[in-house]
Parts: structure tokens; sequence; C-alpha cells
């Protein structure tokens, strides 16, 4: 069974008038595969904790970008030896682009679409031991440093998102993900167990 770990917790903070954001990394082991989504922009972060797993960027098969905000996705095209996954297509570095099946080659880890942050947005979901659902969520759900996580079901489902493309496209998405996670991982924020 797949085995779920954030490598890094995402942030978007404020220090001194200027903006820092990067996402939550989280690493997907499963049949003997290392997947990553969301490596984010925080370079050094992303390395050290790769290292803490005694991996090197060599050793990463998929990259999986929720959307392609720089704050998730600008370190995709470090990992040599990977295929990247976005909402729809597979992406290798010779340039080849093909369809994906809603699902990571050779695993059952799912990517489902869920639009409204940004028009291509998605998802991951993944079945865990621990954990029950797991959905890696991008930018569906997220909070600045300094708000709080408020989790149930009515907050989760209003909070503003700055950032958002389509409001009631994106409450859509909010609803399809609540249905169906135990536990969902932000775009950034702290990880949180659904109330069922
Ligand atoms: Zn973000």
């Amino acid at each position: 069974m797949a085995e779920v770990k954030i490598l890094m917790k995402g942030y978007a903070k404020e220090i001194e008038g200027e903006e820092f954001a990067s996402s939550t990394i989280t690493l997907i082991q499963d049949n003997n595969l290392n997947i990553i989504v969301d490596p984010g922009m925080n370079r050094k972060g992303l390395l050290d904790s790769l290292a803490k797993e005694g991996l090197k960027s060599e050793d990463i098969n998929f990259i999986i970008v929720t959307h392609t905000h720089l704050d998730h996705s600008l370190l995709a095209g470090i990992f040599g030896n990977a295929k990247i996954l976005d909402n729809n297509n597979v992406y290798s570095f010779d340039g080849k682009i093909t369809e994906h099946d809603s699902i990571v080659p050779n695993t059952e880890i799912q990517i489902i679409k869920t639009p409204g942050h940004d028009q291509f947005h998605c998802s991951v979901l993944i079945n865990t031991k621990n954990r029950g659902k797991v959905i890696i969520a991008g930018d569906v759900f997220w909070w600045t440093d300094d708000e709080e996580q408020k989790l149930d079901r009515q907050s989760l489902l209003e909070h503003k998102d700055p950032y958002v493309k389509d409001e009631k496209v994106l409450r859509k998405s909010r609803e399809k993900i609540l249905k169906i996670a135990d536990y969902i991982i932000p775009g950034h924020g702290e990880g949180f167990k659904l109330n069922k």
C-alpha cells in the first residue's frame, strides 16, 4: 500500500513587506516508485528534505503538479529521471507529451480534476493504511501562515481564496474533495483529518 509523507509544509507569509511562498511538498512511495506532488520553489528545503529520506533528485520517478503556479511547480525541472504529470498529461524531458488515464502509471494513485483556484487544477487521491483516503489538494484548500485554519465543513467550503479564478467551480471542487477524503493535505498550511 502507498505511503504518504509530507516533506515540507507549505507556507505563504510576508516578512518585512516581502512575500514568501512555497507549496506543501509531499512524497508518495508506492510499488517501488518515488513520486513527488508539488516540488514547490524552496530548492534547499526540497533537497534537504529528500536527503533526510535517503533520496536524491535522480531517484524520483514522477512529479505531479497540482497546477502550474510557480510556488508549486518551479522546481519540477530538477528531477532528471522523472516524468511530470498535470491534470491531463504526462511530460518527458525530450518534449514528448501524452495523456494519462487519471492514474499515475503502475500505481493506483488517482489524479482528479479540481478546477477553480486554477482552471487546470488537479488533486491526488491515495489509499493509505494509516490515514485512509488521503487527498493532496493543492490550492483547493490553503491558508496564509497568519490565518487560523477553521476546519468545520462550512468554513472549509467558504474560506476566501484571494487568487481564485472561478469561485463557483472552486466550491464544487471543495465539495468533491470533502465527500471523498479522510485526510487532506493543503497547498499551504497543516494537513488535517476530516471529522465524519
Ligand atoms: Zn499556492
